[in-house]
């Protein structure tokens, strides 16, 4: 069988693949020639960029049987269409979850010691400039102690807890599927392993109790965004908010708002509402640290979803 790896995939997972017999082209087909040159495939497997639209999937309607999101969001395939053209998705949802949680507190880290900022500003130094930015970024604050509040508490919400508790915060979730939950910090060299049990709250407990909040929800298009101007009211004022799941799930006029009357005093986005597209008024803002969607893009995760995506294939189609 043929697979298009259109956004690639990790070397492990391709060996695997390969081994098992399958043929895997990496090479990349722009999104507007792929429904052109889709039947000459069985099986695609796409990360974020690649859109798997109606005009794809039709086009493959017949040949094309499984698409695999390499990753968790499976947003930028047309479900609706796959079904109606009866070719299978299938995503990864296992293999990201911690590097993602990583990627919430390096931007935690960043902005409460102005470490994007200072790396900006720390050029062209003589002794004074260094005194000057010395004192500029000397009110940072430390995260023990403070509380950590998660919107979801699914996979990659429950790695980011274990994370804050590890650093000595308080966490509290909101989650209406995950009512009680015992975590277990198995990658803590103590025996027996350590645990916490953790129970949900009600969302608006959540935003008032934490000094910082993290999102990790699903999003599709038509919902309503978790942080907008309704929320925005009820967070204690000078939240942090970081935003690692979907593009929309904050709303970011909203934001951009509570950042500019100091109810909001930072934010973290991973991913966008116009996404590839930034808004301007988001760009270049000291309060507001930006990267363009890699909560996944790690090594280690890169060739555990490789390994997944080889394994959902395997499992379908070897005998
Ligand atoms: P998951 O399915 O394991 O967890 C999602 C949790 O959200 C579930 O427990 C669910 O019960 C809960 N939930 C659903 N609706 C809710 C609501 N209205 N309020 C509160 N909780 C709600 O998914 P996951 O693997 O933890 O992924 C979470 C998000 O992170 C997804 O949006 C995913 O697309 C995104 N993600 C982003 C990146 C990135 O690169 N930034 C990488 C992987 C995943």
């Amino acid at each position: 069988m043929r697979i298009l790896a259109n956004d690639g995939i990790a070397a492990d997972g391709k060996s695997l693949l390969t081994e098992s017999g399958f043929e895997v082209i990496t090479d990349k087909i722009n999104q507007d020639d792929l429904a052109g040159r889709i039947k000459e495939f069985d099986i695609l497997i796409v990360r974020s960029a690649t859109k798997v639209n109606r005009a794809i999937l039709e086009a493959g309607q017949g040949t094309l049987k499984l698409v695999v999101r390499a990753g968790v969001g499976v947003d930028n395939i047309d479900l609706a269409s796959a079904k109606e053209f009866g070719i299978d998705v299938s995503n990864t949802p296992l293999s990201s979850s911690l590097s993602v949680a990583e990627l919430v507190f390096a931007h935690l880290f960043s902005l409460v010691r102005f470490i994007g900022q200072s790396n900006i500003n720390m050029t062209d130094l003589d002794v004074p400039k260094f005194n000057e930015l010395k004192k500029k970024y000397s009110e940072g604050i430390e995260l023990r102690g403070k509380t950590l509040g998660l919107i979801g508490f699914g996979r990659i919400g429950q790695e980011t807890a274990k994370i804050g508790i590890s650093l000595g915060m308080k966490v509290v979730y909101h989650d209406p599927f995950v009512e009680n939950i015992k975590l277990r910090f198995e990658h803590l060299p103590f025996n027996p392993t350590p645990s916490i049990e953790l129970n949900s709250s009600a969302i608006n407990e959540v935003f008032k109790e934490a000094d910082f909040i993290t999102l990790h929800v699903p999003f599709n298009k038509g919902m309503t965004p978790t942080i907008n101007r309704e929320s925005l009211q009820v967070v204690k004022k000078g939240v942090g908010i970081v935003n690692c799941a979907r593009g929309g799930v904050v709303d970011e006029l909203a934001l951009l708002d509570a950042i500019s009357s100091g109810q909001v005093a930072y934010a973290a986005l991973d991913v966008f509402e116009y996404e590839p597209e930034v808004r301007k008024e988001l760009q270049n803002n000291p309060k507001i640290s930006l990267t363009p969607h890699i909560g996944a893009s790690t090594k280690e995760a890169q060739d555990r979803i490789s390994l997944e995506v080889a394994m959902v294939i395997k499992n379908k189609f070897s005998k």
